[in-house]
């Protein structure tokens, strides 16, 4: 499915790019699989596909920029995993030379390429994950096959961002099961370094294991809690 080349289009977003009307890139293929993952059919296109939803071309793309160029103040790009499309710096590149801002989105796990991306383009905010506790990571699907840890490879993209000087914000699901007070305390100490942690509310929907779809997320008062209880240095809205 990433060989056909399509990504889905989101023309118009006041949502995903702070301060921006944006338009936003959703990339399939992921090298996770997050049980409760709420774009299943970008994951595992061939077992959720979901007619007409990958349906730009590179070349749509750059039409549609010509035409709404100077309406947009960023296109954002997700996913999936974006950093694993093969056509992200071409579309970056798109974007850049319409003197367009960017925004990525990233599971925060492949610091060399995001290294990459950051050294080849003028990218304006990245928003990376920290999904629940670094030892819990097998259970998103993640495959350890180095030794390197998930913190190890945190703290080297969270160096790639403050070298890069970009501004960027970390992301935290409050998904049941996998997001506890305990999880945000181990989290903060990363989180810390980001301008901004963003705590994502979860609801109920079509989830990669359906087992998860309906799991009903604490309520925002409870979580709230969190925030004065935690007594963080970093700034953390909800979601
Ligand atoms: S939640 Fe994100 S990282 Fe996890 S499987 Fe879905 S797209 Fe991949």
């Amino acid at each position: 499915m990433i060989a056909d080349g399509r990504f889905a289009l989101v023309k118009t977003t006041l949502l995903d790019f702070p301060g921006r009307v944006a338009a936003a890139v959703f990339l399939p293929g992921c090298h996770l699989r997050c049980p409760y993952c709420h774009n299943p059919d970008f994951v595992e296109p061939a077992r959720f596909n979901l007619p007409g939803v990958l349906g730009c071309t590179i070349e749509d793309f750059e039409v549609f920029l010509k035409k709404r160029r100077n309406v947009l103040g960023g296109v954002v790009f997700s996913g999936g995993e974006a950093l694993l499309h093969p056509l992200l710096p071409e579309l970056i590149g798109l974007v850049n030379s319409c003197a367009l801002g960017v925004k990525l989105d990233t599971a925060g796990l492949l610091p060399q390429k995001l290294e990459n991306v950051l050294n080849s383009f003028k990218i304006d905010y990245v928003a990376m994950d920290l999904k629940t506790s670094p030892h819990r990571y097998e259970e998103l699907g993640w495959k350890v096959n180095d030794g390197t840890t998930v913190g190890e490879l945190w703290d080297r993209g969270l160096k790639t961002l403050e070298d890069a000087e970009v501004d960027f914000e970390v992301r935290t699901t409050m998904v049941p099961g996998l997001v506890d007070y305990g999880v945000l305390e181990e989290l903060r100490t990363w989180a810390e370094r980001a301008d901004l942690w963003a705590w994502q509310s979860y609801g109920p929907g079509d989830t990669l294991n359906p087992e998860w779809s309906s799991l009903s997320a604490k309520d925002e008062e409870h979580i709230r809690k969190w925030i004065t209880r935690l007594k963080s240095n970093v700034r953390i809205v909800i979601r």
